[in-house]
This record gives structure tokens, sequence and C-alpha cells, in this order.
């Protein structure tokens, strides 16, 4: 009966498991979830509610997120960061060409694709962005079944407003690689805006202005939303700003600092600049509450310890060009969508660079001290409101949460090209989505036989200046002359904002169809993807071992050290435990500890195996001494 009435339970445990929302940040990502009625931002095994969008792979085993970073100085070429950088673009992207001279790990072409390169237990290993991302995934949904204390597996995960469609289907497909039911994928504004609530508020059209400052990216995206629709009508940003960026002239001021007084460089020494680097982001956060931080860090260089400080001034003093350049964005964002500072009703700030003071006075400034909305902490908003979407997806009815949210909107037009090069827009960028729209075609030359139907996304007049999303043909035309075939052509964008393409041609009443979704380079096949979630697995599993066999090795040492001073201190023991007993046990710990030492690569069972001898040593002797005592 028992056993019946707790399998009851478990099935109903795995039916209410709630969906989890996912920010999946270029440098930190965060997960959320409706719990008891209130969205939870859920902290991680190291007690932080941001986790860095970090993997690393060693010569032993794979770290995620703080475990990765924390290690990025002793293992920079294995180290993969800001993948979201890379996701859904071609190696020959000029921006992964850019982007790829700064990173310290190796990013090859595959196939048009970019690829990671990693050493991993002794061999080469080559990942695609998707995957990696998917390990930051699986790393968020683990976070939260901590958490829940039950497994999830529907999320919702957002995505910068300007990330096309290749980029979301390439999110989306991480999101399934990690073994999760992804929901929907909505845009990070959008999911900030939910988060204050806009989405509820009637009483017109209102424009909110939403800036987005986080470790290495600047967006700023100017939406306005009525009646639960909301319309992105400009964004703009600088894709190289951010965080890093302040911590970056910390360490050159510290380092200069460092060289004044001791007369030397440690600029070349990459494990110190890192531990300065780590002090400095510290600092900088402080600095964001407190007017003065101070830096202490033991043996830094040469044997020198570094204690220092720097004030709030002097930090605003070395970004002062940095901090100014966030206007910039901004004033394009407001000249794209046609409208200037008056026309602004609400400014939100998220990301956690927007907690710099400095950075808000220059915004308040510039927006003639309008208020600015902070009440839900900047770096969490954004899964929060994804915590919400996710909830409301998944069919909670809570107190306090709505049955609708906010509707989005197609970022760009998408269409195809037509004779000239010429891009002819099907779905008209800012439509609401999901949308289904049809237009119809025809032939350029008699006894046209087939249609190829090349489709685009972005703005521009011309294809050459859009983004190839795929291409088909439409075959077996019957013979006309031209311009009498009628080919239907069928765009469906779905609430992702991905695109699926029909063909079909209706000249003599015979259709034929064809659906694609559409598959550019780039873009993962089902198999692929089934490949990848076994291999996500089979990670996860090696994990597993390796943390079984580290736990395995800790209480193998932790055994002997504990016999050892058991031996010798214990007050139960003392002046009972013979010379011959106590050297016994001595010797045979030592012996065991040296071999750790030797052997810390051994199997758990080797290190099992050892333990077992070694009670089988020293139990009996304990036991023996301690019954003597009762
Ligand atoms: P992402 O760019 O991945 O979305 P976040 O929005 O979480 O990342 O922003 C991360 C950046 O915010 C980091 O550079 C971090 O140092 C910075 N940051 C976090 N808290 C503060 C703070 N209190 N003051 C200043 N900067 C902060
Ligand atoms: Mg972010």
């Amino acid at each position: 009966m028992a056993g019946n009435h707790h399998q009851l339970v478990l099935s109903r445990n795995m039916a209410n498991s709630p969906a989890i929302g996912i920010d999946l940040g270029t440098s930190f990502s965060c997960v959320g979830v409706l719990h008891h009625g209130r969205v939870e931002i859920i902290e991680n095994d190291h007690g932080n509610r941001l986790t860095p969008s970090y993997i690393a792979f060693t010569d032993t085993e794979r770290l995620v997120g703080d475990a990765a970073k924390n290690q990025v100085a002793i293992n920079p070429t294995n180290t993969l960061f800001d993948v979201k950088r890379l996701i859904g673009r071609k190696f020959e992207d000029p921006t992964v060409q850019s982007d790829m001279k700064h990173w310290p790990f190796e990013v090859v072409s595959d196939d048009g694709k970019a690829k990671l390169r990693v050493d991993y237990k002794g061999e080469k290993k080559y990942f695609l962005p998707e995957e990696i991302s998917s390990m930051v995934l699986s790393k968020m949904k683990e976070i939260a079944e901590a958490f829940l204390g039950k497994t999830v597996t529907d999320a919702v995960i957002t995505v910068p407003a300007w990330f096309n469609n290749s980029q979301r289907q390439a999110t989306k497909d991480a999101g399934t690689i990690s073994g999760m039911n992804i929901l929907r994928i909505i845009n990070e504004p959008t999911a900030a805006a939910i988060a204050y609530g806009w989405d509820k508020k009637d009483g017109g059209e209102r424009n909110v202005l939403i800036v987005d400052f986080g470790g290495g990216t600047f967006n700023v995206t100017i939406a306005s939303i009525d009646d639960g629709v909301l319309i992105v009508k400009s964004t703009a940003g600088d894709s190289h700003l951010g965080g890093e960026d302040f911590d970056n002239r910390m360490v050159e001021y510290f380092i200069h600092e460092f060289k004044r007084k001791h007369k030397k460089d440690m600029r070349d020494n990459k494990r110190a600049v890192r531990r300065l680097r780590t002090a400095c982001e510290k600092a900088k956060k402080t600095l964001s509450s407190s007017t003065q931080a101070s830096i202490e860090i033991d043996s830094l260089y040469d044997g020198i310890d570094f204690f220092t400080s720097i004030t709030r001034a002097r930090f605003e003093e070395l970004n002062a060009d940095l901090f100014r350049r966030t206007l910039e964005p901004v004033e394009r964002a407001l000249l794209d969508a046609n409208m200037d500072e008056v026309g602004v009703q609400d400014i939100v700030l998220v990301g956690g660079s927007s907690r710099i003071p400095r950075v808000q006075k220059l915004l308040r400034n510039f927006f003639n001290g309008q208020e600015l909305k902070q009440g839900i902490n900047p770096d969490e908003a954004v899964a929060y409101g994804a915590a919400l979407q996710a909830a409301i997806l998944h069919g909670d009815r809570s107190q306090g949460v709505p049955n609708i949210l906010l509707v989005d909107v197609a970022p760009l037009s998408l269409g195809i090209e037509t004779p000239g090069g010429v891009m002819t827009s099907i779905i008209k960028r800012n439509s609401i989505i999901p949308k289904s729209l049809t237009k119809t075609f025809t032939t350029y030359e008699d006894n046209q036989s087939s249609f190829p139907i090349h489709v685009y996304e972005g703005e521009r007049a011309l294809t050459k200046d859009n983004n190839l999303l795929g291409k088909f043909e439409l075959t077996g035309i019957p013979p006309e002359p031209k311009g009498v075939p009628k080919i239907e052509v069928t765009f469906d964008i779905d609430v992702n904002s991905i695109l699926k393409v029909t063909a079909a041609d209706q000249s003599t009443g015979k259709k034929t169809k064809i659906t694609i979704t559409i598959n550019h380079k780039g873009r993962l096949s089902k198999e692929e993807i089934d490949r990848m979630v076994n291999d996500a697995e089979k990670y996860k599993q090696e994990d597993e071992q390796q943390k079984k066999r580290m736990t395995a090795k800790n209480q193998l040492e932790s055994y002997s050290f504990n016999m050892m001073t058991t031996s010798i201190r214990d007050e139960n023991i003392k002046g009972k435990i013979s010379e011959e007993d106590k050297k016994t046990i001595l010797d045979n710990c030592n012996a065991i500890i040296a071999w750790v030492d030797s052997n810390q690569l051994a199997k758990m069972e080797e290190y099992e195996h050892k333990q077992k001898e070694l009670e089988g040593v020293c139990n009996p002797i304990i036991t023996k001494l301690y019954q003597r005592c009762i």
C-alpha cells in the first residue's frame, strides 16, 4: 500500500512540474520559475542568482558556470564563453571573423558552420555553438530542478530583439539538445516588459524604452504597447560595449599603479592579470553602492601583496568615454522610431551594468530627469518575465498570473527574391505573430517548368543586401506561356518568429505543394539534433561519473586523516592504544595518502577498494578500543 501511495505522489509531481524561464545571456544566464504564485529567481549551487555562461573542458572533467569561469586563468584555450555571439551565424559572418580575434579559444569552419575546438580528456573535440549553449541551458535546468525537487522539461528562452531567424532557430535547437521542450523563444525586452506588468496596463498606447546593459553588449529597444500587443519600433545598440570593458579599464589602471609602486610589469603573467580582473569586477560592483572599494590580493606578482583602493569618482573618470557612448544608440533608436525623448512614457533598465550610478545619471539627464524603472533587479528582469510567460504557456492559473501576455511582432520583413534581385516582402516587419500570408506569383518565361524560391529576411530593396534564409524550387509546372501559371507562396511565421514556407502551383487546378522549414546552412537537421541530444546525455553521465570518483577519493582521504587523528588524539583512545596498533594505523594511512597523491586519476572503484582495505586494518583496532571504553 505504502509503495503504491508513494508512486502516486511521484507521478503527480511529474505532472505538476512547472515550466521555467531562462535568460540565456552572453556573459551570464539566469533562471526563474513561478512558485507559490510568485516568481522565484533561483540560486545556483554557488549561491549565485546569475550563472556565468561558461563551459570548460579539462583532462578529467567538464565544468559549467562558476566552476568553469573560476579556472579560466589556468585553462584559457579550453574555456568557452561568448557563444551567444556565434550561435546561428556562419563562420564567414564578419562579426564572427572579428570576434574570433579576441577569443583565447579556437573557432574553425566546418562546412560553413562555426565550430569550437577544445581538448577534453586528452582528445580534440569539436562543438557547435548550439551544443555549448545547450550545456549552459542544462545547467539552468538542473539549478531549477534542485530548487523544485522535481524534473523540469518545459522552458521559455529569451533572445535579443534583433536576433534573426537562424539565431532564434539555433537557440531553440540548443534547448532541444539540452533535453527540454521549448515552449517559446521570446525577446529579452518583451520579457522585461512582461516583468514590469505592462501587458496588464490599459489606457491606450504607451511607448517604452528598454535599456539592456550587460557584460559585453548594450541594447536599446523602443516598443509601443497597446492592448496587449508589443511592437518593437526600433532597436539599436553597441555589440561590444559592456561591463567587461569597465573591468578592462580598471585592470589597466591597476597594472599601471603596480608598475609605479613596485617597478614590475605583471602584464605577461596571465594568472596575475586574471586574479586582478576578478578583483576589479568585484570592486566595480561595490562602486555601484559605495563611493570607495578596496582591492586586496595576496602575492599577486613576484610574491608582492597588492593592497589598494579606488574611488567611484576615479572609476567614472576611467570610463567616462565608454559611459557616454551609451547615449548614441539611445539617440539612434529614437530617431528610427521617429520619436523624441518626450514621447517615451517608461524607461526600464535591465542588465547588470545598468546598476552603475553614472550610467543611470546620464540616462536620467538625457530624458530630462524622468524616473527610471528598476523595481525588479535589473539583471533578473528578463528571466523574471520569461518565468511568467512560461507559467502562462504551461497553463498555470495561479493568482496574479494574467491570462494573456504581450504579443510579439516579426522583427524583420520576410520575402522572396523576384527578377532583378528584388526583395518582395510577403510578411512585413512588425506584423503581429503568429501570422500566415499568401502571395501569388507567376512564371517569367514561356514553358517555365520550375519556380525558384529564395527566402530572405531584411528591410533592403535588393536581396543581395538582405539575409538569405534558404532556398528551394517548385518543379513540375505544366508548360504554359509566361504569366499564366499561378504560384501561391505562403509564409507562415510561428510564435517563436520562426518561418515555414509553402509553395503551390494552382495553374491547372492541380496543386503541388512543398513545405519546408527554412533549412539554410547552419540549421541543424533532426538527425543532428538527435545525435547531440544523445551526446549531451553522455556528457552528463561522464560528469556524474567524475563527481562520484571525486567523492570516493575525498572519502578515502578524509577517512585516512580521520583515522590518524583518532589514533593520536581521541580522548577515548589516548593512553589505551598500543604503540604497535598506533604505528599500524599511521603507516597504513600515510601509505594511502601517498598513494592518492600519486594516483589522482584513479577510478572510483580503485579508491573504494583502497578504502575497504584500510577500513579492514583500522576499524577492528578502533572498535576494540571503543568497546573497552564502555
Ligand atoms: P549579459 O550580458 O550576459 O546579459 P548581465 O546582464 O547579467 O549579463 O550583466 C553582466 C555584467 O553586469 C557583468 O559585467 C557584471 O560585472 C555587471 N554587473 C553586475 N552587477 C553589477 C553592479 N552592481 N554594478 C556594476 N556592474 C555590475
Ligand atoms: Mg542579458
